[in-house]
């Protein structure tokens, strides 16, 4: 009989009864080191006491009211996120994915007069949720299939064959779509040469640049965003996870000149940009977007790649190599070594880790977490990365 839950996740048997910082415990007492936060979600940790509060004095106050109204925490963040980015103009969501279906259907309104720009690239191994415009845009067979008839108009390019891409820039790309690190799709960095052909190439064709910063923005590689590195900006950039620290949220930045077809009417979210969510996003902003928080994530991005990559270079057997930015990276598994195993073996240890494609396991812990418990982690990996080497042999 199917079970009261949708079946489709493969759930892991533990239950949560609280969480502190990077710390979860289960209902039965078992505490886990957390380096997953919910897939880069809990930038804050759990129970962090300013969001906590921040949520709490918004519930005692006022919870929905519809966007048929003023939401003054929702013009807040926006202020918030126009200050400290390229954007002129934000649309708040729920969750990534609805930012990625906003960001499409602004594309397709930004040229609504000229039907003959029609295409958006995207690249293998991308991901922008699971709603049927996201997974067009992706184009993956394991996220399209027995989904169709898909949504047209996206064309799939191979990840880092420059020649495909330059060969397919003209004047009929409305956007280019990408992740400045590929989350979902095994820890693969954009790098920053390739994001500024990218954004050279759309400027030559008159296309969008619409970055998919939801995994990997928010402090996460030690800078606000990811693409900030690179030097250059998008037209268009979505966010979710990390904004909300752990409250569902999202948003859709734009400049004026992308977002000009999106006009009264055009779009809509009842909860969007809700007061509860909002009130917790400006708390995320106020802690994440200061020049020491940022410059701690780098500082602590330092130290765990150094001893991962030490990690690696004991468990040659297991571990291929290390990837990634700040504080999302990955361990590329040796052929027949999958990452499920890694991940398993690591729970046996009290450490949380996170599948992800191309033979890849994440690491994704809290921006606060201390490097005590970075240390802490990466000695439970040891003793996991022994056990999965033994398990693979
Ligand atoms: N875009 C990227 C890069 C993501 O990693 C995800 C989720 O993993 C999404 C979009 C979809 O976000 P959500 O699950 O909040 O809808």
């Amino acid at each position: 009989m199917i079970s009261p839950v949708l079946p489709t996740y493969n759930r892991t048997p533990l239950e949560f009864a609280r969480g502190e910082g990077a710390w979860l415990t289960t209902v039965d007492g078992r505490r886990f080191l957390d380096f997953g936060a919910g897939i880069a979600v809990n930038v804050l940790g759990h129970a962090h006491p300013a969001l906590v509060a921040a949520l709490t004095e918004q519930a005692g106050r006022v919870w929905h009211v519809s966007n048929l109204y003023e939401i003054p925490e929702q013009r807040r963040l926006a202020e918030m996120l126009v200050e400290a980015t390229f954007a002129d103009t934000v649309f708040f969501t729920n969750s990534g994915t609805e930012a990625a279906e906003g960001a499409i259907k602004m594309i397709r309104k930004r040229f609504a007069d000229d039907p003959a720009r029609d295409k958006i690239i995207t690249f293998e191994g991308s991901f922008h949720g699971r709603s049927t415009g996201a997974i067009a845009a992706a184009g993956s067979a394991k996220l399209t299939e027995g989904c169709g008839p898909l949504m047209p108009g996206f064309l799939h390019l191979p990840w880092g064959d420059h020649e495909a891409f330059e060969a397919a820039m003209d004047e009929t790309v409305a956007a280019v779509m990408v992740e400045p690190i590929q989350g979902e799709g095994g820890i693969r960095v954009l790098p920053d040469a390739c994001l500024r052909g990218i954004r050279a190439a759309c400027d030559r064709v008159g296309a969008l640049l619409v970055l998919d910063e939801v995994q990997c923005g928010m402090g996460r590689t030690g800078m606000l965003f990811g693409h900030e590195r690179a030097g250059v900006t998008p037209d268009i950039m979505m966010v979710a996870k990390g904004i909300g620290g752990g409250f569902p949220l999202g948003a859709l930045l734009a400049t004026e000149d992308a977002a000009r077809g999106m006009t009264a009417g055009t779009h809509g979210s009842t909860y969007g940009g809700n007061p509860l969510a909002c009130a917790v996003g400006c708390k995320v902003m106020e802690v994440v977007n200061t020049p020491d928080f940022l410059a701690e994530v780098r500082a602590k991005a330092g130290f765990l790649a150094q001893k991962l990559g030490a990690l690696a270079a004991s468990h040659p057997d297991v571990i291929e190599g290390v990837r990634g930015e700040g504080l999302m990276l990955g361990l590329r598994l040796c052929k027949g070594v999958a990452p499920t195993a890694l991940v398993d073996a690591a729970r046996a240890e009290g450490l949380l880790l996170v599948p992800a494609a191309d033979n890849v396991v994440r690491l994704l812990p809290p921006l606060t977490i201390t490097e005590a418990e970075l240390a802490e982690g990466i000695d439970r990996l040891d003793r996991a990365a022994a056990g999965a080497g033994r398990a693979a042999a």
